[in-house]
């Protein structure tokens, strides 16, 4: 199929971006990558009246340190992402999750700052942000400001962008080191979106005990999730299998998945329980690797 037809802008800076936006508010749609918003115009999901394209905007594929975070621009794509040196060696958790994202195609075009924009429930980067307590910087008419991943993502397809605002970068903080990482996802064809995604960080004390823990998962819901009463178990605990066990039972009980044409709720759940448990027992192998 072919979109409804539209009118076609490409903005020169962010600011004309958000003028263009306040000018059509929900009229307007922002091309990026396309990955996700082109699809969606040809099967007239989406019909926007006006597209303002972000990719005649200098200097915003960034990425870079900055303040102990791993900046990353608008245009920045994925596959530019998953190569870049700076992620291999300060952000491999990432770098894992995003050669998960369909296929290199896609990702040479899709952008990592598109995805989380995009916000489908069973994304890579949303999931990796969220376990990192990241943010989004977005620029409107009125200024900038941050949102909080866990502010960010508030259900299938939904963000806490204004129709006005251009996200303009995503910060992830980067892990002190000696931070352990995992990244597992189930999906039933290489390419595919996860059924059940999972990131875990893990750092354990000089003394043994787990001193940070965090999970999220993609997936589970209508938007990625943070397993709080999980990380909370896992606190100050020596990690051992009999924890993990328990930590996995408890964060399959804390998600909401629903049944659809992949699978159903109690499926995802059992799936979800077992990656946990195995994203631990990873993120443990490289947390020990490191303090040794
Ligand atoms: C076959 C196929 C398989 C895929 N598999 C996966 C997968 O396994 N996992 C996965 O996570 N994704 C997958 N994707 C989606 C892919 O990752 C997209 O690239 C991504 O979701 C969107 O990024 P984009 O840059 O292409 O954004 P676009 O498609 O251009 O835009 C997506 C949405 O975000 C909005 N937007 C984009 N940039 C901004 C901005 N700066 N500020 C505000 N709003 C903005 C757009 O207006 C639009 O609503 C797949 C896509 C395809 C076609």
């Amino acid at each position: 199929m072919k979109p409804a037809s539209f009118r076609y802008v490409a903005a020169s800076d962010v600011h004309e971006a958000v003028t263009l936006l306040s000018a059509h508010g929900d009229a307007a749609k922002l091309l990026a990558g396309g990955q996700s918003l082109v699809p969606m115009m040809n099967l007239r999901l989406s019909r926007p009246e006006i597209l303002i394209d972000l990719n005649r905007i200098s200097g915003a594929d960034g990425i870079t340190v900055e303040d102990g975070a791993l900046r990353v621009g608008m245009l920045a794509r994925q596959r530019a992402a998953e190569r870049a040196d700076v992620v291999r060696t300060r952000l491999p958790l990432l770098g894992e999750a995003i050669s998960r994202i369909g296929h290199t195609q896609i990702r040479s075009r899709g952008t990592l700052v598109g995805s989380c924009c995009h916000a489908d429930p069973s994304a890579e980067i949303p999931c990796v942000l969220l376990a990192l307590d990241g943010f989004v910087r977005a620029q409107g008419p009125d200024g900038m400001r941050d949102i909080p991943a866990a502010d960010f993502f508030l259900g299938y397809f939904q963000t806490a962008l204004s129709p006005k605002e251009v996200a303009t970068d995503l910060f992830f903080p980067l892990p002190a080191a000696g931070t352990g990482w995992a990244f597992l996802e189930f999906a039933r064809r290489h390419g595919d979106f996860a059924i059940v995604a999972v990131s875990a960080l893990l750092r354990l004390s000089a003394s043994g005990e787990i001193e940070r823990a965090a999970l999220s998962l993609s997936g589970v819901g209508p938007a990625p999730l943070r397993a709080r009463r999980a990380e909370a178990l896992l606190l100050e605990k020596r990690p051992d299998g009999a924890l993990f066990a328990q930590a996995a039972r408890e964060a399959s009980q804390e998600i909401e998945p629903a049944d659809d044409v992949q699978a159903s709720a109690g499926y995802r759940r059992q799936l979800a329980q077992t990656l946990v448990g195995r994203a631990l027992q990873e993120a443990l192998a490289r947390a020990a690797k490191e303090v040794a």
